[in-house]
């Protein structure tokens, strides 16, 4: 744990980290038309096909996409979100620890 005025701060979110794994990029539904004409895709008004889910990141620089099963896609959801929880958590020490310096830093004076 974090010792000091940190503690304050990351108190909070301690009750979250039940934290699986994380991933990053994103996974959205999607929703297509097919090329048969005639299929509801193209009625008025539309039914289109889906929702399918990719995932999409970048990894070593390159974005890739993967087709999701709906399974996968509940999983990766959930990665996502600790990924985003991670690193606003980080975000926020990273914040705190600054105030916590510049703190330091005055009492010496
Ligand atoms: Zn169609």
């Amino acid at each position: 744990m974090v010792a000091g005025s940190l503690t304050l701060g990351a108190s909070r979110y301690l009750p979250v980290p039940r934290v699986s794994a994380p991933s990053a990029g994103s996974a959205a539904p999607r929703y297509n038309r097919c090329g048969k004409s005639g299929c509801r895709c193209h009625a008025d008004p539309p039914q289109l096909h889906g929702p399918y889910f990719q995932w999409t990141a970048k990894v070593d620089g390159k974005t890739v996409n993967r087709r999701l099963s709906e399974r996968e896609a509940e999983a990766y959801l959930e990665w996502i979100g600790n990924d985003r929880r991670l690193r606003s958590l980080v975000t926020e020490m990273r914040e705190l620890a600054k105030q916590a310096t510049d703190l330091i830093l005055e009492d010496q004076d």
